[in-house]
């Protein structure tokens, strides 16, 4: 069967931004140019269609990862939706993973915020190719060449400009393409745009970019050497060879809002961004041999997707996005989800366009397609052939790290509550529900403040459950640091059949973000390897509650290496209690401390109210690592405990009066101080 569209000609890409840096005004602007009969819609109006739900509006910023397609140029772009805002950076990674290529938008004003860069990491971590877009370039402020050095800094030390902005501020008035060598002037109130003195600007750094493309690229530097002209098309053909292969980000620059650049970046994204043949095969596992392999993006491969997002979308029910890396599946087929092993039908499929969706009979290679009817999969899950089963690596998101206990205003709503609640946990891999059987309360959990209270107004508008919410709880953990070895004992020999399992382990503190890993070293029989996996169980059940304060237990690193068996009476269950048993006791001996979340804070404010907020900030044990300062404003960029952080937005906004701005994201888990792990445990008790 042909495709209806050459995989070659496919971008999948996401547009990546700090919040408020115009992710959703050049978004629409692109839908605008690219999606057929899409109408521009203004963020201010709150009329944007990526940002469908309508929270999002409100609050004005893009919160789930929902996927649309377009077209320009004869390609097509899906765009991925990825959130703006850090608490959701779960969402990030998640959208990441399915990214072939990234647009990431700057303030051309703020240049290189905080979240940027946590992004910019995390697509690196994937090998997503990217350009970028400095975007603002009408507003007061605005400082191209400024930003280009910042993400050089900051970000990349191999950001080249492929454009120029002509003016910035309110004298904007063109785009100077280093590439194509040519000004493009937009039309403004005056008819005489001067475009005197840009001839030379254009002459100079075009030599630049040449110079730095010989630099990096052979093909460059032997036309440079020979002293031959570079055309065009050669200099295209490098940055899309160095772009794909991550050694080059282009950088670009425009106005969103004024519709300025939109065309050159959508030319930019097709020209330069990776295709799904242009990246690595994805690597599975075949869980027949149990081997890793690799799956080339080709129709003509056995299907396998990635469900990279789950939404109740109010009108058609429960969707999930589906990712294809290799083959192709029919609507209605039967596929088998390997991740929990159970086959289901994927119903009807859809493509997403901005204003309509298209019903398709079936998906190919390399596309998004979203899918109506698949029951059991969630968030993460791999779909494949039913006869050739393989798992994509799954996807690794961060444990949540506050937590709060809610419950229904009227207590008919308890039984919707728990429905919503668990729709929209298997919608956010990042948000749990659990009820606490002591106190029968519902308590949920997320990444962070902001976090909770986006899906709790969630439950009020997609659900008519108003929910009263307690304190937010700090997700506090234990970990050990010194390693011991500990003995585990279970024999009860006392009539009928008895039981025997005795282990020795050897209990570590593993790396920060390790969490639990487990290694068998017994290499003289002294237990069958039979019992190996309820060791490990029996091990891994002991730190769901730590001796200091009972809370989990994490990065700690457990072998066993010694121990004894009997033939009658050992059994699995004997070898879970024996290990469970050492671990509790080489806890205890293995200094334990008591670990709190850590988040990462970026607070840009006119530098009026600088004094006062290093001040509040130093009240909440904040570490500061570094003050950025610009002509009227300062950037504090610092690390401040989760426990520190509760009302900050509010007293922030009244040292600043309103003129501060701040995001925060979760950084890493750190040791408590002894005095507060003190008093921690003294109103905890030694809960077991
Ligand atoms: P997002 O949070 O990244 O999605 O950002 P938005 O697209 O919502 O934009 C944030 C604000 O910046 C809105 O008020 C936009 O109107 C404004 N904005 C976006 N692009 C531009 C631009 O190019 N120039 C100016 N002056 N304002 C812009």
């Amino acid at each position: 069967m042909s495709r209806t569209f050459p995989l070659e000609k496919i971008r999948n890409i996401g547009i990546i931004a700090h919040i408020d840096a115009g992710k959703t005004t050049a978004t629409e602007m692109i839908l605008h140019h690219a999606g057929r009969t899409y109408k521009v819609g203004s963020v201010d109006e709150g009329t944007a269609v990526m940002d469908w739900m309508e929270q999002e509006r409100e609050r004005g910023i893009t919160i789930t990862s929902a996927a649309t397609t377009c077209h320009w140029r004869k390609h097509r772009i899906n765009i991925i939706d990825t959130p703006g805002h850090v608490d959701f950076t779960a969402e990030v990674e998640r959208s990441l993973r399915v990214l072939d290529g990234g647009v990431v938008i700057f303030d051309g004003v703020a240049g290189v915020e905080a979240q940027s860069e946590a992004v910019w990491r995390q697509a690196d971590k994937y090998g997503v190719a990217r350009i970028c877009f400095i975007n603002k370039m009408d507003r007061t402020g605005a400082d191209f060449h400024h930003t280009v050095t910042m993400i050089n800094e900051r970000l990349q030390n191999r950001a080249l400009p492929i454009q120029l902005p002509m003016g910035s501020e309110k004298d904007f008035r063109g785009i100077i393409d280093l590439v194509e060598n040519k000004v493009i002037a937009f039309p403004v109130d005056s008819n005489s745009i001067s475009i005197e003195g840009t001839e030379t600007l254009l002459a100079k750094h075009r030599q630049e970019l040449i110079e730095n493309l010989a630099d990096l690229d052979e093909q460059i530097m032997l036309l440079y050497l020979e002293g031959q002209d570079v055309s065009a098309t050669q200099i295209k053909a490098a940055i899309r060879r160095l772009t794909i292969s991550n050694r080059m980000v282009p950088v670009l620059c425009g106005s969103a809002l004024r519709d300025r650049g939109i065309q050159l970046l959508l030319d930019a994204i097709v020209d330069y961004l990776p295709s799904p043949v242009d990246v690595p095969p994805i690597s599975v596992t075949d869980l027949e041999s149990g081997e890793e392999i690799l799956r080339l993006p080709s129709d003509d491969e056995p299907f396998a997707a990635l469900a990279f997002k789950t939404v109740f979308d109010p009108f058609m029910g429960r969707l999930v996005y589906l990712r294809v890396y290799s083959g192709r599946v029919k609507a209605g087929a039967q596929v088998l989800n390997a991740t929990i092993d159970k086959k289901e039908r994927v119903g009807k499929l859809y493509v997403m366009h901005a204003n309509h969706r298209e019903e398709i009979e079936h998906t190919e290679t390399g596309s998004i397609v979203a899918s109506l009817g698949l029951k059991m999969t969630s968030t993460g899950d791999t779909l494949c052939e039913t006869k050739r089963p393989v798992l994509l690596e799954a996807i690794r998101f961060a444990e949540p790290v506050l937590s709060m206990a809610v419950e229904p205003k009227s207590k008919v709503d308890q039984d919707k509550l728990d429905d919503s609640l668990t729709k929209l946990a298997m919608e956010d891999p990042t948000f749990k529900v659990y009820h606490d059987e002591e106190t029968g309360q519902t308590l949920i959990s997320g990444m962070g403040e902001l976090h909770l209270e986006v899906l709790m107004e969630r439950i009020f508008r997609e659900y008519g459950i108003r929910v009263n919410a307690g304190k937010p709880q700090v997700a506090y953990k234990e970990t050990i640091t010194i390693p011991v070895e500990s003995e585990g004992r279970f024999i009860r020999q006392s009539g009928g059949r008895g039981q025997y399992g005795h282990v020795w382990l050897r209990i570590e503190p593993g790396e920060r973000g390790s969490g639990f890993e487990f290694r068998d070293q017994i290499r003289s029989g002294a237990i069958p390897k039979g019992f190996t996996p309820s060791v490990e169980a029996g091990a891994k059940s002991a730190l769901q509650s730590g001796g200091l304060a009972g809370y989990p237990v994490i990065d700690v690193k457990v072998t066993l290496y010694d121990g004894s068996f009997h033939e009658v009476d050992s059994s699995d269950v004997a070898f879970k209690m024996a290990a469970f048993m050492a671990m509790r006791d080489g806890i205890d001996k293995a200094k334990p401390v008591i670990l709190e979340p850590i988040m990462e804070v970026e607070i840009t404010t006119p530098n009026q109210f600088l004094g006062d907020i290093i001040g509040d900030l130093n009240s909440r044990r904040a570490h500061i690592e570094g003050i950025e300062s610009r002509a009227e404003s300062s950037t504090i960029r610092c690390l401040v405990p989760l426990a520190e952080t509760f009302g900050f937005a509010g007293d922030l906004r009244s040292l600043s009066q309103g003129r501060a701005s701040h995001t925060m994201c979760f950084h890493r888990y750190e040791e408590l101080p002894q005095d507060l792990s003190e008093q921690i445990t003294a109103r905890m008790g030694r809960t077991r």
